[in-house]
């Protein structure tokens, strides 16, 4: 059983490498973004009143995020889970913690992918997916560059510019995501479970240094 928390700044490549953990090691990937989207998708009740929040542009409430995450947790294999996008901050995962206490479930690794500024920038900018399936592509990768330019590997349609910020607005987004995420690293540091790894580099490099944490 391997239980996963993934810390990223922006375009550090964190969506990429859950996926690659996910497809390795049969975890059950968590991100609480895709957890609000399917709970609205499944019509519940819950779920229309999600729907609603988000519609007005509204946060939801940490206790229907941790609700949703819970009961993820608990339904996921023996094999584990990879969390990412959770927690975000000092609040968020001490009450993670008590929700796996309940569950008699602990987290084994907390790895955090390092990348400096300027190459997260680079990636940010060269960002592209797949309108219909959603596969994602980046120019300044040369491993996750589409086979033909503008069409999407999978399903031969279009892939487009995913790239929503400037430069300038890229870099608030990032600095504030270190300066909220800069404790968090410090507590995950303090019970031992912090592992880092330098992510500035091709995706399959980086997978490779979380496989020789994780175990090959
Ligand atoms: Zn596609």
């Amino acid at each position: 059983m391997k239980n996963i928390i993934l810390i990223a700044a922006p375009a550090a490549g964190k969506g990429t490498q859950a996926k690659l953990i996910e497809e390795k090691y049969g975890l059950i990937h968590i991100s609480t973004g895709d957890l609000l989207r399917s709970e609205v998708s499944s019509n519940s009740e819950l779920g229309i009143e999600l729907d609603k929040i988000m519609k007005k542009g509204q946060l939801v409430s940490d206790e229907i995020v941790e609700d949703l995450l819970r009961k993820k947790i608990n339904s996921s294999n023996s094999n584990g889970f990879v969390l990412e996008g959770y927690p975000r901050n000092l609040n968020q995962a001490s009450r993670l913690d008590v929700i796996l206490n309940e569950i008699n479930k602990k987290i084994d690794y907390v790895i955090y992918l390092d990348v400096p500024f300027e190459i997260a920038l680079k990636r940010s900018s060269g960002r592209l997916q797949c309108k219909y399936c959603g596969k994602i592509y980046n120019l300044n990768d040369e491993k996750l560059r589409p086979l033909k330019n503008g069409i999407c590997n999978n399903c031969g349609k279009e892939i487009y510019q995913r790239n929503d910020d400037n430069e300038e607005s890229f870099k608030i987004r990032f600095n504030t995501y270190l300066e909220n995420t800069k404790p968090l690293i410090d507590y995950y540091k303090s019970k031992g479970l912090l592992k880092e790894v330098d992510s500035s580099k091709d995706c399959y490099t980086v997978f490779s240094s979380i496989e020789n944490i994780i175990g090959k």
